[in-house]
């Protein structure tokens, strides 16, 4: 259950079969044909099989990655069973963690649900001077690979009860402890944004907690996720078009289930709490409404204006008991929150709101390195203006104008100015309808690599 079956197994190994096809990396371009990021050429000599793959002349931090999932996606196009792949020798740490990243996020399908006739299990083989660095990118792409297939199941699959028993037994398998708040007790507790989001679902809402210790003793970070498990809108319901793909709603906490799989096997120095926000957002006559008043766990009332701006009344809730039960030394929240930060920055960057500058700095940089981009969106109190509440104390939405920013801003007034906290709207970047060159169709695991990379580097 916890581990995507990939079609593509890559390992090191000394001997190599015989009949195995030799892959190859050149680097720049050959000739006209032969000239673009991805362009092969096929060498038969006698029984001995070459492809070189060409990197074409632009290169940039993620050609090689990019390069690496081409090669895994023309090995399962092919049905090739066995192929080794030989490491150019000049190329830099950068490059070389890249393009195994790239051979093992390309290997991802999400088939579980087709019919095949005639599956091909197919082997990648390494030099065994591979081994340890192929150890840590498959831990990390394990992990991607994990918050992409649980993103891809369906909200009859995934809901926010069903959710909570993956992360039991997610948090048994590494080592994590785990706590699930219900609705009862979460309506007891007084997070009364949670509990309204999810409250026309037959699975009503759940706030899991999950702990991994480090091995420092310092405070933890607090990563909160957003787990719409399905999002319908709501009574301001979305067109039918736009809610296809609304299973992908949960990304923002697939990712830091990823996260924390990837720290508690790399062993990362810091602790670090996970809290995942669930709710199916659903209509019913139990469904909240726009005009609803809330009182959050914060104490502040929120006055709905539409019920489809929903997640960030979760994460309202999420960031408040991350306050209340831990100090955290930085809070990072991950959400696909509005529609409007696809717009404003397409399917290049995520979104960020932050109350710190350096933060801000470390996660831009660590968004360099991974090739998982971050822009910020400015936070000028003149945009809480549009989202100040008329019969309440805030109210969910500000309209379209601005709306990235009035998400984060929204989330702003939930979080203390003295604890470093930064909003990553990945509405744009966590699915997508296109296959890109290391992901199929759908969801794609961002913040994965990039917070995984941050927390890696934080105590250097
Ligand atoms: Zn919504």
């Amino acid at each position: 259950m916890i581990d995507a079956k990939n079609e593509i197994e890559i390992k090191t190994s000394l001997k190599i079969p015989a009949g195995a096809i030799r892959l190859q990396i050149v680097s720049g371009a050959k000739s006209e044909l032969l000239k673009e990021k991805g362009d092969l050429v096929v060498e038969k000599e006698k029984s001995k099989t070459t492809v070189s793959f060409y990197t074409g002349e632009k290169i940039n931090p993620d050609s090689y990655r990019s390069l690496g999932g081409i090669v895994a996606k023309w090995i399962r196009k092919n049905g090739i069973k066995t192929a080794a792949l030989q490491i150019p020798a000049d190329l830099d740490d950068r490059d070389h963690k890249a393009l195994l990243e790239g051979l093992l996020l390309g290997s991802f399908s999400f088939d579980k649900y087709k019919k095949k006739e005639d599956p091909v299990n197919s082997v990648i083989y390494l030099d065994p001077s591979e081994e340890i660095l192929l150890q840590t990118c498959k831990t990390i792409c394990d992990a991607v690979n994990m918050a992409r297939e649980w993103a891809h199941e369906p909200a009859a699959v995934i809901n926010p009860q069903t959710l909570s028993e993956r992360a039991q037994k997610f948090a048994k398998q590494f080592g994590l402890n785990c706590k699930i708040l219900d609705d009862k007790q979460l309506t007891e507790m007084g997070a009364g944004a949670i509990v309204a989001v999810g409250q026309g679902s037959k699975t009503p809402s759940r706030m899991i907690i999950l702990e991994y210790k480090g091995t420092e003793k310092e405070k933890p970070v607090v990563l909160v996720g957003k787990a719409l498990t399905f999002d319908s809108g709501g009574y301001s319901i979305k067109p039918g078009d736009s809610m296809v793909g609304m299973k992908y709603d949960k990304c923002g906490a697939m990712a830091v289930l990823g996260v924390l799989r990837a720290a508690s096997q790399l062993k990362i120095a810091t602790p670090i709490i996970g809290i995942i926000c669930a709710a199916e957002n659903m209509l019913s006559q139990n469904s909240y409404r726009p005009d609803d008043i809330l009182i959050s766990l914060s104490g502040k009332s929120i006055e709905v204006i539409s019920t489809d701006a929903e997640g960030r009344l979760v994460l309202a809730d999420g960031l408040t008991y991350a306050q209340q039960n831990f100090s955290p030394q930085a809070i990072v929240d991950l959400a696909t929150l509005t529609g409007g930060c696809a717009v404003a920055y397409g399917h290049v960057r995520a979104g960020v709101l932050t109350n710190n500058q350096s933060l801000y700095r470390e996660l831009f940089e660590s968004g360099e390195r991974t090739w998982e981009r971050i822009w910020q969106l400015p936070n000028d109190e003149d945009y809480a203006k549009l989202i100040k509440g008329k019969d309440a104390d805030i109210k969910n939405s500000g309209g379209r104008l601005a709306s990235p920013v009035t998400g984060g801003m929204f989330l702003k007034e939930f979080v203390s100015d003295e604890i470093p906290w930064a909003h990553l709207d990945i509405a744009g970047v966590a699915d997508l309808d296109e296959a890109t060159d290391y992901s199929v169709p759908g969801a794609t695991g961002f913040g994965v690599r990039l917070l995984v990379d941050w927390l890696s580097n934080r105590n250097q």
